[in-house]
């Protein structure tokens, strides 16, 4: 479906009076969204849980955009292709600025092999609430972890667009926090990113 030039679909936007300031005053905290990269098994999904929990507990509010359970509802209508890839991000950006606006902190969990996608989800966000956070865990030990079997599915050639196998992931050039979790427990890789992050909070 063809969407209408903006000038033919009498649109205007209504500025409200509580306004994205009051909102987030009224809940005490600076909405960011927190946005995870890096290639699946990096360990995105089980940190993006344990730093919520600990924002929880510091009395955050707190909201999580993840892979999978997003492309099971909102994105269930979008595949691995290339234009679905770049929708799937687009609408996850757009889902994490509302909930910004809204005052609440967004921390999510998506391959996003693209840098353009990312640079894409920065802008909708806008830069200032957008803070990257890179994975960089190592193929080898994300292939020996092969948390999900997928590894081994696409090195069978049964998976076509794998990142990192069948489809290429974009290292981000300038993030904000860089984790490399080989080696490291949950818990310090945690604890480091949550120390990192502070200034952004
Ligand atoms: P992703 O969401 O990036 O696909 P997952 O979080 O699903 O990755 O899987 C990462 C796996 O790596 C989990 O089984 C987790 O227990 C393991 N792991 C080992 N060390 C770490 C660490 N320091 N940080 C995060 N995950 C780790």
């Amino acid at each position: 479906m063809e969407i209408a030039a903006k000038s033919e679909r009498n649109l205007t936007w209504h500025d409200m009076d509580i306004t994205r300031e009051v909102r987030a005053d009224r809940l005490e905290q600076q909405p960011k969204t927190i946005w995870l990269t890096g290639l699946s098994g990096a360990g995105k999904s089980t940190i993006v849980n344990e730093l919520e929990k600990r924002l929880f507990v510091y009395g955050k509010k707190t909201m999580v955009l993840d892979g999978d359970n997003v492309r099971m509802g909102l994105n269930k209508n979008l595949g691995f292709s290339e234009e679905d890839r770049v929708e799937n991000i687009r609408r996850i950006a757009e889902v994490s600025k509302l909930m910004n606006d809204a005052g609440i902190i967004v921390l999510t969990s998506f391959i996003s092999p693209f840098r353009k996608d990312r640079r894409n989800a920065k802008e909708i966000i806008g830069k200032d609430s957008f803070v990257e956070v890179y994975i960089s865990t190592p193929i080898e030990e994300c292939e020996r972890r092969d948390v999900k079997g997928l590894y081994k599915k696409a090195r069978a050639g049964k998976i076509s667009d794998f990142s990192g196998i069948s489809s290429p992931y974009e290292e981000p050039e300038s993030p904000d926090i860089e984790v490399d979790t080989t080696g490291r427990t949950i818990d310090e890789t945690v604890d480091y990113i949550y120390s990192e992050l502070k200034k952004y909070l």
